[in-house]
């Protein structure tokens, strides 16, 4: 393997998911629905490749995607972006992240994270060559370090990357916080690249974008994605919104990555994303049915555990236990208990940081939920 991937593993989510198949653990680790995404999605599809469209779409989007990707955004941020110029349909926001990290940034540009992080944050970056920074998030509430971060930014910051709602702790960024990083930015001509795939599943707070804040759209990508808002995670469809300076970047490094995205998905997402309100609305309702079942199951079995405002983890500390750390928990979990959670040290440039940590999703149908929370509760 190449020196710039050598300190990675197999990602956590596919180790603990293999993990939790070998023993039969119900899976609560890996983010992903073990329910079908809508029937009106799935229709469209299927429309759209019997009505042959199924040769290459257009590099960064097929035109009714991009359309639609705007009038969302307009609707969800109250920003009009130009869907030719500044909207690119990406293979899933992974793809979004590797564009944006690999279209504009240099080898030896410092990046700031805040952990814990995605993983593929920092594999990327390694990718591109960055320097990477982290901040940490610590519970309770996971509050942005304010004068840790200004100290943190110099001359050779070139991007802060963040991600609200935020996986693994459920964390929102407040207004406040949002405004303190876009002053940093303005004041030290810092790029903003903003992760926003949980923005519907935001359920304490209101979502806020970070390029609707005054000065930020100029300087900002913000990344989605189809998956979680429409159970979908396998589909891969994502996108980047940025100004055209950076837009060309992005799209340069994407063109030669994947070129294009899946023809008859992206039909089918522009369908998704035309939904009634009344869609998001119920969305956020099954969600948080599901997240009150989970919420109450970690407490009644003996975790402590940090409030989520958004996304669908939950975020505990496993100390009550005994263990040394995350990933013994967790195979004692799989093993033991039968239920799979998300180690979440390998999200810290030092993993010490995250070893009282467990996440656990909710992306589960209730059964399933009530079926983990018993296991834990009699077998913890
Ligand atoms: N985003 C998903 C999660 O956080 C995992 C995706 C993956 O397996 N890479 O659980």
């Amino acid at each position: 393997v190449a020196k710039r991937l050598e300190k990675f593993k197999t990602t956590i989510f596919t180790q603990m998911s293999m993990l939790a198949i070998k023993h039969g653990a119900i899976n609560l680790g890996q983010g992903f629905p073990n329910f079908d995404g809508p029937d009106f999605v799935k229709e469209a599809a299927i429309q759209a490749i019997n009505a042959g469209k199924n040769q290459y779409a257009r590099g960064f989007g097929v035109p009714e995607l991009n359309s639609a990707i705007a009038e969302r955004f307009l609707k969800d941020s109250g920003l009009q972006v130009d869907p030719e110029k500044e909207v690119t349909v990406t293979s899933g926001c992974t793809e979004a992240i590797a564009a944006t990290i690999l279209g504009l940034i240099n080898p030896g540009d410092e990046v700031i994270l805040f952990a814990p992080f995605y993983d593929s944050y920092e594999a990327t970056l390694s990718m591109a060559g960055a320097n990477v920074k982290a901040l940490t998030l610590r519970a309770p509430d996971f509050a942005v370090p304010l004068e840790e971060l200004k100290a943190a930014v110099s001359k050779n910051t070139k991007a802060i990357m963040i991600n609200t709602p935020h996986n693994p702790t459920g964390k929102m960024f407040t207004r406040e916080e949002l405004e303190f990083i876009a002053t940093l930015c303005k004041d030290n001509d810092v790029l903003l690249f903003s992760d926003e795939v949980y923005d519907k599943l935001a359920f304490e707070a209101d979502h806020i974008s970070m390029a609707s804040i005054p000065g930020m759209y100029e300087r900002t990508v913000t990344m989605n994605s189809l998956g979680k808002t429409f159970s979908l995670t396998g589909w891969k469809i994502g996108w980047a919104i940025a100004p055209p300076h950076l837009t060309w970047g992005l799209r340069q490094a994407h063109s030669f990555l994947t070129f294009a995205t899946c023809t008859p998905m992206q039909a089918a997402a522009a369908a998704a994303l035309r939904a009634p309100d009344s869609y998001y609305e119920e969305l956020k309702r099954d969600y948080g049915a599901k997240k009150a079942i989970l919420l109450e199951g970690l407490k009644a079995a003996g975790f402590i555990v940090y409030p989520s405002s958004g996304t669908y983890f939950i975020m505990v500390d496993h100390t009550p236990f005994g263990f040394h750390n995350d990933i013994e928990f967790c195979e004692y979990l799989i093993r033991e208990v039968g239920v799979a959670a998300i180690p979440p040290s390998v999200f810290y440039l030092n993993p010490e940081e995250g070893k009282n940590l467990v996440r656990f999703t909710f992306c589960k149908d209730e059964d399933t939920l009530r079926a983990a929370v018993e296991r834990m509760k009699t077998k913890l």
